[in-house]
């Protein structure tokens, strides 16, 4: 990954994945503080520290289908893994190219152009499979701590980038100078043949174990070694310079893969509208590639069949959405549904056609029959939202919301509209407190306790100011406690 394109949640990727990967195996750790620094917490601490820049940066992917998407299927897998795991978190980069990463404290990181590269599930699941391999065989953990120049400099200046920004002091500048620095070095890295090996076989044990068909990873590595060497547009190179591709990995997978028989599960539908939706996404920002998406959806949609061509019809639906065309958006949308296909994804976007249409309560209803269909998808229960405060229903709304944080307590962007909807109501110390979570739940601990201390100031209630000031002191101690794990690293 360039720095130079991706800017700051590049680098700090590019770098995290350095240090995950600048380790010969087997040696041993870096001494006294060692067990401090392998913490999961420490870990947790760092890979927070990065997503709470990564989530500000422009190619961070903030879309509640494919966030929640990846997520369980990285959860799936992990689930089955021989090993049990940290928690794992899987997000998406806008970058056409395909490559992964694995960060410090379970994040996993996708390129857009993984998803839109992959023919079926199983290829992609078994690139989310490999990452999580790293992260239950602690590669990333181990690679912070080895005893390298490279490594402890590029350690040293993530930490230094991370107490900055953890002292309220960003200076962004700085940051991403230090992010580049590192990142050059990274270039030179990769993880050793054997750390790759090691998530081939955990990785496709997962696979087998969780239902998908371990085949995927074969086909996988063929499209990666076929970019590669073909060196075309697509990428594939990124892949393939930071997880070296060799034939005796190729041939202990395929020696892998006849030795277990299964009959895989079929595709998800949201595997493909998410795909779809990630075609759409990865090229909103250039018209040229934004008309060549749209002709290869539209090629998919006439020539393909079932859930891949109501996909497809989705996917061309999403993208005159995004550029205003409504009229487009709702024919290409009927056409999705033309062979009986209703997915959380139509139905979100059919809701909010109907509130650009000005037609409030329908989009309600479609929102609201969807979120009972498919009680777990946040996407619909978003829909719900939207639809009710559009329709100035703030108080239906903020009820709705007070349930969706007790069914999903970790997920930010709830409470972030919960924020909004005090707000509205006038209720400003509630919106401080729901935006302090949302802080909170991103990493940004700081800006939590500047709004819980602007909620302190704004109220009158005694009971609810004592609260406020147990959650303000505990929020002040992790802070503490992150910048003196931090500061072991600066050095
Ligand atoms: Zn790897």
């Amino acid at each position: 990954m360039g720095q130079s394109k991706a800017g700051v949640l590049a680098a700090a990727l590019t770098l995290a994945t350095g240090l995950a990967m600048a380790q010969p195996m087997g040696i041993p750790s870096m001494g006294p503080v060692a067990s401090a620094e392998l913490s999961p917490q420490l870990e947790r601490t760092l890979g927070d520290a990065i997503m709470e820049q990564g989530r500000r940066d422009p190619t961070y992917i903030d879309d509640p289908d494919v966030n929640q998407y990846l997520t369980e299927l990285g959860r799936k897998l992990a689930a089955s893994s021989p090993h049990g795991t940290q928690t794992i978190t899987v997000f998406a980069i806008r970058d056409p190219q395909i490559n992964a990463f694995a960060l410090p404290g379970g994040y996993i990181g996708i390129h857009s152009g993984l998803v839109t590269a992959a023919q079926n599930e199983s290829q992609l699941a078994s690139v989310v499979a490999h990452e999580i391999g790293h992260v239950t065989q602690r590669h990333v953990a181990r690679g912070m701590t080895q005893q390298s120049q490279t490594s402890h400099m590029m350690m040293a200046s993530v930490a230094a980038a991370l107490l900055a920004a953890l002292a309220g002091s960003g200076d962004l500048a700085m940051g991403v100078a230090a992010f580049g620095q590192a990142a050059a070095v990274d270039r030179q890295l990769g993880f050793s043949r054997q750390a790759e090996q090691e998530a081939d076989r955990v990785g496709l044990e997962m696979l087998r174990r969780s239902g998908f068909d371990p085949s995927g990873m074969a086909e996988m590595f063929n499209q990666l070694m076929n970019a590669s060497r073909l060196n075309e547009g697509m990428g594939g190179g990124a892949y393939a310079s930071t997880h070296p591709l060799s034939i005796q990995r190729m041939s202990d997978i395929q020696n892998r893969i006849r030795e277990t028989a299964v009959r895989p599960q079929p595709d998800s539908d949201a595997f493909w509208f998410v795909r779809a939706k990630l075609r759409v996404i990865q090229a909103a920002r250039d018209s040229a590639a934004q008309q060549s998406a749209q002709a290869s959806l539209r090629r998919e949609a006439e020539q393909s069949q079932g859930v891949r061509a109501a996909a497809a019809w989705y996917g061309l639906a999403y993208s005159a959405w995004l550029r205003k065309n409504y009229s487009e958006a709702a024919v290409a949308l009927q056409r999705a549904q033309q062979g009986g296909a209703y997915t959380p994804q139509i139905a979100a976007l059919a809701s909010q056609l109907a509130l650009q249409q000005g037609q409030g309560s329908q989009a309600v209803e479609i929102a609201q029959k969807a979120h009972q269909r498919w009680p777990g998808n946040q996407a619909a229960a978003l829909s719900v939202v939207i639809a009710l405060q559009e329709s100035g229903r703030h108080d239906e709304a903020l009820s709705f919301l007070n349930e969706r944080v007790r069914q999903w307590p970790e997920e930010p962007r709830f409470y972030q509209l919960k924020a909004q909807g005090h707000e509205r109501l006038g209720q400003q110390v509630e919106a401080r407190r729901a935006m302090a979570t949302y802080y909170e739940k991103t990493g940004a601990v700081r800006a939590a306790v500047d709004q819980l201390q602007q909620a302190r100031g704004l109220s009158k209630d005694f009971y609810v100011q004592s609260q406020l000031d147990v959650q303000i002191r505990a929020l002040k101690e992790k802070v503490e406690s992150d910048r003196r794990l931090l500061e072991q690293f600066k050095q």
